[in-house]
């Protein structure tokens, strides 16, 4: 550790934010949130904050990117410059570029692709701010988005990264511990069907350590996909509610 590193867990186990080494940060998730896309979401992560937004499935454009027995699902992934502490450039980075690569995969297996031939399914993330794990963030914000444009999913997707912080196998690691950690595995999971729609990691971690910090994402992301449903139940109901307020009315003239 360096002078200008900080004591990522005391001696009690207890990390620079208060949480313990299986703790989340908390999450809140909302559906619905723009009115021009089909679908939208928007999720704060702990210190990030994400918007997710869908189109289509529309007409493919150009052309010759459709597909003859399924939809073409495009993803991107864009930090806002004003998501990080020193301004980032708008331009797309490589990062970027190979994050938009990772999370439209992490979907894909998701879309029942199958039923909208030759149309397009546009993902758009937009990182307003981040804190370390946006990428698992905006997988969870973007499954939202998708099940709000009504596309046929076989299931919601739910995403969160595990890291090795001080030595220590750590749970949805923040920036800080991001940066300064040893390993970082970010993980998307479908609860029902027990898949891994993605696995990726930086760092290096033991065998037992790769099991340990596997099942706590996979614990993770069962838990966020409970708050994913109930998001969603949040604006249907909502939505319901408005829909019998209209009708009221008129029942009251009849
Ligand atoms: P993820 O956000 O999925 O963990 P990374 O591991 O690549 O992806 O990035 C970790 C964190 O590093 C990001 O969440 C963000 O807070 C920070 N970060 C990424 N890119 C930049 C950048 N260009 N400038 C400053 N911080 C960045």
């Amino acid at each position: 550790m360096n002078e200008s590193e900080v004591r990522l867990i005391d001696d009690n186990g207890i990390r620079v934010d208060g949480r313990r080494l299986d703790e989340l940060r908390p999450i809140k998730m909302e559906v619905g949130v723009l009115d021009k896309a089909d679908g939208s979401a928007y999720i704060e992560h702990g210190k990030n904050r994400i918007m997710a937004a869908v189109y289509g499935p529309r007409e493919a454009h150009p052309k010759h990117i459709a597909l003859a027995e399924r939809a073409v699902i495009k993803c991107r992934y864009h930090m806002a410059p004003f998501s990080v502490e020193e301004r980032k450039s708008p331009a797309p980075s490589r990062r970027e570029l190979e994050l938009s690569k990772v999370i439209r995969e992490s979907l894909e297996s998701s879309v029942m692709s199958e039923l909208y031939p030759r149309t397009s399914i546009d993902i758009f993330i937009e990182v307003l701010q981040s804190d370390g794990g946006s990428r698992c963030a905006g997988i969870t914000a973007a499954s939202l988005a998708l099940a709000d444009a009504g596309i046929p999913l076989r299931e919601i997707v739910a995403a969160c990264a595990v890291g090795k912080v001080a030595g220590r196998v750590a749970l949805d690691p923040s920036d800080i511990e991001d940066k300064q950690g040893d390993a970082d595995l970010p993980v998307a999971f479908m609860p029902k069907s027990n898949s891994i729609t993605l696995l990726q990691m930086d760092g290096s971690l033991t065998e037992e350590e790769f099991n340990q910090a596997l099942s706590m994402a996979i614990d993770a992301c069962k838990k966020i996909n409970q708050l994913q449903i109930e998001a969603l139940k949040r604006k249907y109901v909502s939505v319901k509610e408005q829909a019998e307020e209209r009708q009221e009315p008129k029942e009251a003239t009849a």
